[in-house]
């Protein structure tokens, strides 16, 4: 049986980044886009729950909506499809989703969400001034390996390409980032200030060993497992404490 392979993004359907991982996806089954309308970068994982969604069939396998790229998720798996895909794409996304990065990425979002809807996921980014070109064969050997090196239940792959040609696969961390002067403050023509979040689009990176932007920025794709679930066992530890602090007779 052949694949059935849903593809996202949230740099909308006509973003270059999603027909090249189309055309490679492509060799392992069959392939059925549904993407935002437009640019929904940064939008995490948003769900319209109060406007209502429109979708778009526009022949070939390919579809749009004016909602976010987890709507397109619920969208491509309830209503386009008529199974569960094996697979969830999205990307390829226009710059990396390094760090922090991954809890504002429409793209790692949607591939969350794809996880969460039962299917394999992963997401791809590449360095804003990537080559799409370049990566095009990487890409195809890590769809080709990838169900041989399964995640627990849970987890999806995030993998950041760099700038160029990349030069191995690497198994990465997250980073920590900073980023700078991040709300502008200007003004508009009629004198009333207006505000720009991400004044500053380079941030610093740690870049600790065995991180994700130690990897990319030496060159290296780096392939970062991630999981939604964000508690802290080594807290969950002192469960004694905790109780015996808060638990105290209210006086
Ligand atoms: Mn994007």
């Amino acid at each position: 049986m052949s694949r059935l392979i849903l593809l996202t993004n949230d740099d909308g359907l006509w973003a270059p980044g999603l027909q090249v991982l189309r055309e490679e996806a492509a060799h392992f089954g069959r392939v059925v886009a549904v993407a935002p309308d437009r640019n929904r970068s940064a939008v995490s994982s948003a769900l319209s729950l109060h406007t209502i969604l429109r979708l778009h069939d526009l022949g070939e396998d390919r579809w749009t909506s004016d909602g976010t790229p987890v709507d397109c998720v619920h969208l491509g798996i309830h209503q386009v499809l008529d199974r569960k895909p094996d697979w969830v794409l999205s990307g390829i996304n226009h710059g990396f989703n390094l760090g922090e990065d991954v809890f504002y990425s429409g793209t790692v979002g949607a591939a969350f969400e794809g996880m969460l809807q039962g299917s394999r996921a992963a997401a791809f980014s590449l360095h804003p001034k990537g080559d799409l070109e370049a990566i095009r064969p990487w890409i195809r050997r890590f769809l080709e390996r990838w169900e041989s090196m399964p995640l627990p239940e849970g987890r999806i792959w995030s993998l950041n390409f760099p700038k160029g040609t990349p030069t191995a696969f690497r198994l990465t961390s997250q980073d920590n980032r900073k980023y700078h002067d991040l709300v502008e403050r200007r003004m508009d023509p009629r004198g009333t200030p207006y505000y720009w979040i991400g004044g500053d689009l380079a941030p610093t990176f740690q870049k600790a060993p065995g991180s994700d932007a130690n990897a990319v920025f030496r060159g290296e794709i780096a392939v970062t497992p991630l999981r939604l679930d964000l508690g802290c066992p080594e807290i969950l530890s002192k469960g004694e404490a905790f109780e015996a602090t808060f638990n105290l007779e209210p006086k």
